[in-house]
């Protein structure tokens, strides 16, 4: 894999390869860790090619274990701190992984824990024979998202849909340089977090992290970025709309940035020009790729005729090694400037969800030897130039996160003294901005309704990701159903507005 045979090339040249607080992490430290971690797996290890999962945040230890793993021949599988327990639990029983490494400290569940760790990372190894490394057609990492049924579904990429997602991506990213400095903000469990991990350090950039402390707290995110003079940035709309609430978000904050790429949701014409009122000289970017296609696979500069236009931005052009298809129902590509599926196929597809050939099969396709995804984006094209008009089904982003509106509600019934629910997304220009879940009670509880809200959200809390827990938790005594007996979201968002 390219990025091993870089980092060793790095570990030379003295470089930082993360800061996080007041701690860095050289390239020489990571190179030197994953060998160690690498060894570790081939001497510890049960044999075979099970994952390695790894549970934390930011911790610096985690890159060294997910090189580590690459180069003993095995995948990984980061799950963020913001997974309770009770998911990671799930997680783990889908994934079977050879080592579970704990950062926490939390979970029930065998592993090494965090001294643990840095006592095997310490150790001096010789550097991990190449014959050992991940091959191409192998599992390189698993990302669980948010999956319809209320457990979460696991994507597979590979070292060569890591291969592919590089060149494709290169348009974009090939003038990073080696001594820049890159925003290391999205987490690990995160697709987008793989242009941090594999473009900029294979780069040698140095990555500037910011946790979710920071991320919560401007005061901390503009100190990180004031000393990091970052060269370029890549996030989520989202972070960018909270960073602009500040007058100090502008050119003199990063008077070296080359490049602002947003991805992962929908980027505003009113945001984009801001940004490009307080980033002048910048080109902004939107790009776009969802998790099975490793991480982008459209994008475009953005320009003063898109933002003029009478029409959403684009989300790009496809990538040279990506075509993009817009179908019909029945898979048909439909005719030039009408809506319908966007459906990608190329290299960078994942082999699919693990362990679940029922959702592959309505997810996946072969054609003519490529293998290509359905995306659920209704989306435009236009002279090669996509549009992204909405999703065909209930999966929405909240501030950047993935997520299934099944996946809550199937979670939310699992919550004591709840009979059924339904979950909405508030919606403020076109964009979630928090959820409203509606619940029917099995039987009346006595408690307010503040109480009971809290309650239930504690319950649910411990089954998802924090960023699924709705907003507000409202009782009714009865839900509208349409002719399937099924709720009708329909009726019941206008039933809320009346
Ligand atoms: P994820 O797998 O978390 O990267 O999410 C992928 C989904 O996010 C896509 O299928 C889209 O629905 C949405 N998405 C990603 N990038 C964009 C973008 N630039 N504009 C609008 N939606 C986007």
């Amino acid at each position: 894999m390219e990025i091993l045979k870089k980092l060793a090339q790095l570990a030379e040249t003295g470089r930082t390869a993360i800061v996080y607080g007041d701690k860095t992490l050289s390239y020489r430290e990571l190179n030197s860790w994953s060998d160690a971690f690498a060894a570790y797996l081939k001497r510890e290890a049960p044999e075979g090619k099970a994952p390695v999962l790894i549970y934390g945040h930011k911790e610096l230890e985690i890159p060294a274990c997910m090189f580590g793993s690459l180069k003993s021949g095995r995948g990984y599988v980061p799950v963020d701190v913001t997974y309770p327990p009770e998911r990671v639990a799930q997680i783990a029983a889908e994934a079977k992984p050879c080592v579970i490494v704990d950062l926490t400290d939390t979970l029930e569940l065998p592993g090494l824990n965090l001294s643990q760790l840095r006592e095997i990372l310490a150790r001096t190894c010789a550097p991990a024979s190449e014959e050992d490394w991940l091959r191409p057609d192998e599992t390189a990492y698993i990302l669980f998202t948010s999956g319809s049924t209320g457990k979460p579904k696991g994507v597979q990429i590979t070292a060569k849909n890591l291969a592919a997602f590089h060149a494709g991506v290169r348009p974009f990213f090939d003038g990073m340089q080696p001594d820049g400095a890159f925003l290391n903000e999205i987490s690990y469990s995160f697709d987008v977090s793989v242009c941090a991990l594999y473009e900029a350090l294979g780069r040698g950039m140095t990555l500037w992290t910011a946790d979710r402390t920071a991320l919560e707290n401007p005061k901390l995110l503009f100190e990180i970025l004031q000393k990091a003079n970052l060269t370029d940035w890549v996030s989520t709309p989202s972070l960018a709309e909270l960073c602009v609430q500040s007058d100090r978000f502008c050119g003199a904050l990063m008077p070296q940035l080359r490049q602002m790429l947003f991805c992962g949701e929908v980027l505003t014409k009113k945001l984009t020009q801001e940004l490009m009122a307080r980033f002048p000289d910048v080109p902004i970017v939107n790009a776009y790729g969802p998790t099975e296609t490793t991480v982008l696979v459209t994008g475009a500069r953005m320009t003063e005729q898109m933002l003029q236009a009478d029409a959403p931005l684009p989300i790009g052009y496809a990538f040279s090694n990506c075509e993009a298809r817009i179908c019909g129902a029945e898979g048909t590509v439909l005719p030039e400037g009408e809506a319908g599926e966007l459906c990608l196929l190329g290299q960078t597809v994942s082999p699919g969800y693990l362990g679940r050939p029922d959702l592959n099969a309505r997810a996946f396709f072969e054609d003519g030897g490529r293998r290509g995804y359905r995306t659920g984006d209704l989306c435009r094209m236009e002279g090669g130039l996509i549009y992204y008009l909405g999703r065909l089904d209930n999966q929405i982003k909240l501030n950047g996160f993935r997520v299934e509106l099944e996946d809550v509600e199937n979670n939310l019934v699992k919550v004591s003294n709840i009979a059924r629910a339904a979950v909405l997304a508030e919606m403020q220009d076109g964009k979630a901005v928090a959820l409203s879940a509606y619940v029917m009670l099995e039987k009346p509880d006595g408690e307010g309704s503040l109480q009971r809200a809290r309650r239930i959200k504690k319950e649910l809390g411990e089954l998802v990701p924090s960023y699924m827990v709705p907003r507000r938790i409202i009782a009714v005594d009865s839900f509208p159903l349409n002719t399937n007996g099924k709720i009708d979201k329909k009726q019941l968002r206008a039933l809320r507005a009346t």
